[in-house]
């Protein structure tokens, strides 16, 4: 009987086909990565439609990203051996969110056409609203209120419901009437911003019982992968989808009569595993949720067909408002609710999962599960160190090469990075290389809106008549320089057949121009002329230093105190650090040229560039981790804000990224890194030392030139770790001699440094070669 059945069902293990056929009722598959979850779903949903249970438009089902949904369909499409016809409701919660709101816009006082705002539209909302509220900008920026803004919606609060004691964060209380005002301002503007896309959606639920039920008779069958990455308000909304129609109450929004949300949240976090586990447990509240009475109003209403796929080691967005919680109680929250577990994982090589599987061993907050393979051992993984990041890259691109040599595909190899300004320097390799590569998650190094901005600054001195790069800069940071200005001075520059620059310099000479704002642009002017007269004294990579601070540039990035203001303020260094690499402006602005003329089709064979948040889910068969370093990952700032769940998130992150891998996993760290511009000596990350040695092996960097030969491999692989200066003090590290004596180094910041710092970490978790349950 179990071989029988539709062909897209033969391949699967009986577990995998439990997950599969189990239709009617809750259903959570709980399991590790590389097992089969998202392949359960996409099975699941063909299982339903050649069953006839479902058209393709009452199936909801969501993923995490786009190009997910794109490969699902795809992947639908094979199995059933034709094209799968409308299955709109195939996306992520923000596409199908957005979906049904444009139907009931008006009931959130938007037309169906609203616009969707992005982070920079947001934020310059807000600066009106703080000027208007005579609220200093310096003090408390806009960047900073988005971000709580964004934070509450996450969780599902109108603006009604923020907690006081959170709303006091921002500008001494004024936080939550502040939220009000955006809201009203972005009905009036007909626009909703991403958060909105769900939660105006949860609000039309519960106001309009008739609404729900309308989409809960639609959607016969709900799907929902990486579950573990989940947040309040995605919960509530697939709650109140999943409920059974005729269970629905209207509910009108409660206000947070609880001062200890926030309290509460912190202990939410804490895991619970009996939660997921044995579901005979005592239901208790969602930790993450106030407003449980809303929900809660039928506690044990009849689900519907929900299937959740998830990983709580895979639990990596909890810095945006994820709740890992979702996920260990979902029995709880969906009764009746089969658990099934899948341990085979058909991915990787034995090593590969081996090394995975030990590092996230060092976790405590988890589930725990086995995870084994019936594939070969494979290759181990090896751990290569550097002189420093510059070296790591070429010996990517050597290692890349080679794998090229042996017929192998560009498309089954990834570099997963942990700080987006890492991919520079492997950019600028392949584009020396001449590989192909494209970028996933995000745009490219040079695409940054913050170094498209320093570019075009590069580009007026370089070029006077660079008119596009002009244009983009002459208000940025703001000067007074609005369109208007910028209309006048096209018009003149038409009229007379010069550039934009030279219109700029004639008409700050007229008074054609506001005092204040012709006063702006002749600094402009002035300052650019003073720029290309240092050009011929100063060395390239000061004079864009130099720029980028008179200008203002750098001090408008400063005082923005949002999230990513830092990420931006570090690839800025990270650019005025990669111009060094050429012998002046001129020569580096050609390599720029070509950088960006690249064009990568999607069906290039091509190298994929991420961070390791984007990379999941995906898999390669040869998968590059460079950067393995203390400080870069586990990130220092994620230790520093969140301390030991922070770290335990890192590792998860590490946890991914080997996972991605199918054949061959590579990680890398380099002994000096550049970070914030400044050289620093690193140690190697303590993920390192969580790893099994006999799994793991180490191996000399193929870019190498700094170290000269290296010694044989003695008995203990990790002997060879201590040929990059590490004192790490773990049994493994320890049992290195010494006093190798390497020489080359370039910045001399060599071995003293690395002893104080290390005495720092006491890394002591390490258990020695130990092969868990393998
Ligand atoms: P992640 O947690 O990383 O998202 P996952 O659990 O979703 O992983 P999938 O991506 O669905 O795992 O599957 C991993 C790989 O194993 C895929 O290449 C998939 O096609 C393959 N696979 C899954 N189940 C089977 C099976 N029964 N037989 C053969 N290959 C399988
Ligand atoms: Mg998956």
């Amino acid at each position: 009987r179990a071989s029988v059945g539709p062909k897209y069902l033969s391949g699967l293990n009986p577990e995998q086909r439990e997950a599969v056929e189990t239709l009617d009722g809750p259903v959570l598959v709980l399991a590790g990565a590389g097992t089969g979850k998202t392949r359960v779903l996409t099975t699941r949903i063909a299982h339903i439609l050649s069953q006839g249970r479902a058209r393709p438009a009452e199936i909801l089902s969501v993923t995490f990203t786009n190009k997910a949904a794109r490969e699902m369909k795809h992947r639908l499409g094979q199995m059933l051996g034709h094209a799968v016809e409308g299955m709109p409701w195939l996306g992520t919660f923000h596409s199908i969110g957005g979906r049904i709101l444009r139907v009931h816009a008006e009931l959130a006082q938007l037309k169906s056409n609203f616009t969707v705002l992005d982070v920079d539209d947001q934020v310059r909302l807000l600066k009106q609203l703080l000027q208007a509220d005579n609220i200093d900008d310096k003090r408390w920026p806009a960047r900073m209120l988005a971000g709580l803004i964004d934070g509450w919606k996450n969780r599902g609060l109108m603006p009604s419901q923020v907690p006081s004691g959170e709303a006091a964060m921002f500008a001494n209380g004024k936080g939550g009437k502040l939220y009000a005002s955006y809201q009203e301002r972005l009905k009036i503007l007909n626009a909703a911003d991403f958060g909105d896309l769900l939660l105006e959606n949860i609000r039309i639920f519960r106001e309009h019982p008739d609404i729900l039920r309308q989409y809960q008779q639609r959607f016969k069958y709900i799907l929902v992968d990486e579950y573990q990455d989940t947040n309040v308000a995605q919960y509530l909304w697939l709650r109140l989808l999943s409920q059974a129609p005729s269970a629905t109450k209207a509910v009108v929004p409660g206000r947070v009569e609880d001062a200890n949300y926030d309290a509460q949240l912190r202990v939410g976090q804490s895991r619970d595993e009996s939660s997921a586990l044995d579901s005979g447990s005592a239901p208790s509240a969602h930790p993450g949720m106030t407003e449980q009475a809303a929900i809660a109003a039928a506690p044990n209403a009849p689900t519907k067909n929900i299937c959740c796929v998830g990983d709580d080691d895979q639990s990596i967005y909890g810095w945006r408002g994820a709740e890992v919680d979702n996920i260990l109680r979902f029995d709880h929250d969906f009764p009746g609710a089969k658990v099934i577990r899948l341990e085979r994982n058909y991915r990787s090589t034995g090593h590969i999962l081996a090394a995975a599987s030990h590092l996230i061993a060092h976790n405590e907050g988890r589930l725990g599960k086995t995870l084994r393979t019936e594939d070969q051992d494979g290759e181990k993984v090896t751990v290569t160190g550097s002189w420093d990041s510059e070296e790591e890259a070429r010996g990517i691109g050597e290692e890349i090469e080679q794998i090229q040599r042996r017929g192998e595909k560009l498309n089954e190899i990834a570099i997963l990075v942990r700080a987006s300004y890492q991919m520079r320097e492997f950019e600028d390799r392949f584009v020396t290389l001449g590989l192909p590569y494209r970028v996933i998650g995000g745009p490219r190094f040079y695409e940054r809106a913050e170094i498209r901005d320093a570019l075009a600054y590069l580009r007026v001195i370089n070029s006077p008549a660079d008119d596009l790069a002009f244009e983009r800069i002459v208000n940025v940071p703001k000067r007074g320089l609005g369109d208007a200005t910028v209309q006048m001075l096209h018009d003149h520059a038409r009229k007379r057949r010069i550039p934009l620059f030279e219109a700029a310099r004639a008409v700050v000479e007229t008074d054609e121009l506001k005092p204040k704002a012709r006063g702006s642009l002749r600094e402009v002017v002035a300052q650019f002329d003073r720029w290309r007269a240092q050009r011929e004294v100063t060395a390239h990579t000061d004079l864009a230093q130099i720029v980028l601070d008179e200008s203002g540039y750098t001090e408008m990035w400063q005082k923005d105190r949002s999230a990513d203001a830092a990420g931006r303020l570090e690839n800025l260094k990270e650019l005025v650090r990669s111009m060094e690499e050429f012998e002046n402006l001129q020569g580096f602005l050609e390599h720029i040229s070509l950088v960006m003329d690249r064009d990568s089709g999607a069906d290039e064979d091509a190298v994929s560039l991420m961070t390791l948040h984007s990379a999941k889910g995906l898999e390669f068969d040869n998968v590059f981790l460079p950067g393995w370093e203390e400080g870069l990952f586990p990130s220092q700032r994620t230790l520093d804000e969140q301390g030991r769940a922070g770290l335990e998130e890192e590792r998860r992150l590490g946890h991914v990224g080997l996972t991605r891998a199918r054949r061959r996993a590579m990680i890398y760290f380099a002994t000096n890194r550049r970070i914030h511009g400044t050289w620093s000596t690193t140690i190697p990350s303590r993920f390192l030392d969580e790893l099994p040695a006999a799994n793991v092996e180490i191996t000399e960097s193929k870019g190498g030139s700094a170290w000269g030969g290296t010694g044989g491999y003695g008995a203990s692989r990790f002997d060879d770790m201590e040929a990059f200066g590490s004192t790490y003090s773990t049994p493994g590290w320890q049992r290195a001699q010494a006093n190798r004596n390497r020489g080359g180094g370039r910045t001399g910041g060599g071995g003293g440094g690395f002893e104080e710092q290390a005495s720092s970490f006491s890394s002591s978790s390490s258990s020695g070669p130990d092969f868990g349950s393998f």
